[in-house]
């Protein structure tokens, strides 16, 4: 198990000399990090792995607009990417035009390399409603196998008390099931220091949001939530699924 150097960099307060996760065992984990601010986290995510090698992946959702927003103050110039299921809505594909001027930096659009309509005919018109799992296999997770197989380390939005399957998120660790680093810089963010970061540095933000629809995904997957439901409780509802399987398993 890896520990944080003894030295700390003064400005930052991470490791002056970052300890590098060993990508060949499992289940490793920072332990050290998780007492680090969410600037922090970034800051070790860009000084340790190569730029080419590291990338922000966003849905563009709240926690997505205010990693997006830390990380350009610790590194103006880094990497995002999203995958475009081709069911994105209206309101979420013009957000991302505006974060790209906003910090001058460009999403990188990750699609599926079965198109729709390749999808649909050996499968069903609608699969979504059928077989969500693999739905979302085709158009989610393969897309984003192959685009992690190009990095070191990923950084995502996660927060614990999102779902189940991401109370044990650290802010970094290793991804078992895609073999590079995790980066969550958010991980111990509640819903309301979401909002009041936003809130504090006017971002801009999916106006769905203030419709009821506290986690957008899919048009087909997503809507709004009633009084007294979970925030995700409009995803996938009607089935017992809870996340896309980008973020099911931690360690
Ligand atoms: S969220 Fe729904 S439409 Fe989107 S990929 Fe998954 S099952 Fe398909």
């Amino acid at each position: 198990m890896p520990t944080a150097a003894a030295q700390l960099d003064a400005a930052t307060g991470t490791p002056a000399n970052p300890v590098m996760i060993q990508e060949d065992q499992q289940s490793q984990v920072l332990l050290s990090a998780d007492s680090w601010t969410a600037e922090q986290v970034l800051h070790w995510a860009f000084t340790t792995y190569e730029k080419t090698k590291v990338a922000v992946a966003s849905a563009f959702g709240a926690e997505g607009i205010v990693t997006i927003d830390v990380a350009a103050q610790v590194c103006p110039d880094f990497a995002v990417f999203t995958i475009d299921t081709g069911y994105l809505f209206p309101e979420t594909l013009a957000l991302i035009e505006k974060v790209e001027q906003r910090y001058g930096i460009h999403v990188q659009r990750i699609t599926s390399t079965i198109p729709l309509k390749a999808q649909l005919e050996p499968y069903a018109p609608d699969l979504w409603s059928r077989d969500p799992d693999l739905c979302c296999r085709l158009r989610k997770i393969e897309p984003l196998k192959q685009k992690l197989a190009e990095l070191r380390a990923w950084i995502t939005a996660i927060r614990r008390d999102q779902t189940p399957a991401r109370q044990h998120a650290s802010k970094i660790e290793w991804d078992s099931a895609f073999q590079l680093t995790k980066i969550n810089p958010l991980a111990d963010w509640t819903t309301e220091m979401v909002w009041n970061y936003i809130r504090k540095h006017r971002l801009d933000y999916n106006p769905m949001h203030d419709r009821g629809y506290p986690s957008i995904g899919c048009t087909h997957c997503t809507r709004p939530v009633r009084i007294g439901e979970e925030l995700r409780a409009g995803r996938w509802s009607g089935f017992a699924k809870t996340e896309c399987g980008m973020h099911d398993r931690h360690g």
